[in-house]
């Protein structure tokens, strides 16, 4: 790719954004008393958070072997998602480019945003087709590519990613929600080699804690710094900065959870693949499983009928179910009702 400006991409009015400054440091200690920022001096919750996440960003930062200046946390990654596009993409003007399908998040908060959206259409293993890949690149003059590997609701990672960020000519955001469930190296190695990458994580899959609304961006200092400066000022909790940081110390526990959870998705495959009622399971690298069936309103009807909420994919996916990876005792009732089934 050409040299790699950040300040070609960043929209023009925030180069000189004023800065909500903060001065506290991480923990509030007793030394001092702390009368700046019209707190009550009463209950457990009255202190505004860390606003640069201090503890839990070292901690997330050291999990992914990256400096701490290097990363910037929201409130899940679906706020660093609006982020990104708010940060580079200009209403009216600018465009993002995803793949079809993947997660719709992209799209949705692109629209918020009135920028256009441009897709590019996967193959039958839900893969990218290089030539049409350089083809939409060259035709969209897109600011941010949204590649999801693995992909969400697909499940399977994207071959060649390094072939990708290197014929894109704007800033390549690869979302890893589910990276903890592959086999693959994390896009977060690439940062020494590609400036115009952010890669995101979450702490909602493998490490379990979606309802504290903790996500990760990855990316060079100057990105990182820019996030930093532009995010809302608490965007996360006290509580969840406090839980999460406890939680993650707890590595022995998520590697035995992720062993789990990789177990109980090969013994679902395996099983869904004998039904006569399932076309297809498609491989995945995720916590979920795409499944096409023969007759897929009946059979969503009927698990939503045994109370099971599974994803209907159906039509934009042909006779597609996504299907989550859940404890051993839900797995096994799901495939007990799925084997009553006929088509
Ligand atoms: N990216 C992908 C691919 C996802 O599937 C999800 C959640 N479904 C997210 C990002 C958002 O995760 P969170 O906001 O919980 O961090």
């Amino acid at each position: 790719m050409m040299e790699f400006k950040l300040q070609d991409f960043i929209r023009p009015h925030l180069k000189n954004m004023p800065v909500y400054e903060i001065n506290r440091p991480a923990v509030l200690g007793t030394e001092r008393m702390y009368l700046d920022a019209n707190e009550s001096p009463f209950g457990d919750f009255n202190r505004y958070p860390d606003a640069k996440h201090e503890l839990l960003k070292k901690e997330i930062a050291a999990i992914n072997q990256i400096a701490e200046d290097q990363v910037f946390l929201g409130n899940g990654s679906d706020e660093l998602i609006d982020l990104l596009i708010r940060t580079f993409c200009e209403p009216a003007t600018d465009r993002i480019l995803m793949l079809d399908p993947s997660f719709s998040i992209y799209e949705i908060y692109a629209r918020f945003n009135n920028v256009q959206v441009g897709k590019i259409a996967l193959d039958d293993e839900f893969q990218i087709d290089q030539n049409a890949y350089l083809q939409s690149v060259s035709q969209s003059q897109a600011k941010i590519l949204f590649l999801c590997s693995p992909n969400n609701p697909t499940g399977n990672s994207l071959d060649d990613l390094k072939f990708y960020i290197q014929h894109f000519p704007g800033i390549v955001v690869i979302d890893e929600a589910y990276i903890e469930f592959s086999p693959n190296v994390s896009a977060v190695t690439f940062l020494k080699e590609f400036p115009n990458i952010i890669v995101l994580k979450t702490l909602s899959k493998a490490y379990a804690m979606a309802g504290l609304r903790v996500g990760a961006g990855f990316a060079s200092v100057e990105i990182a710094q820019l996030i930093n400066r532009l995010k809302p000022p608490y965007n996360i909790s006290a509580e969840s900065q406090r839980i999460a940081l406890n939680e993650l110390k707890k590595t022995a526990a998520f590697k035995q959870q992720l062993h789990l959870i990789l177990a109980q998705k090969s013994f679902v495959e395996k099983q869904l693949a004998q039904l006569q009622i399932v076309e297809k399971v498609y491989p995945s690298d995720a916590n979920f499983i795409l499944v096409k069936f023969y007759d897929v309103e009946k059979i969503y009807e009927k698990l939503s009928e045994h109370h099971i909420k599974t994803s209907l994919r159906h039509p934009k996916i042909e006779n597609c179910i996504r299907i989550s990876i859940g404890s051993e005792t839900e797995n096994k009732k799901l495939l007990a009702i799925l084997s009553t089934l006929k088509s």
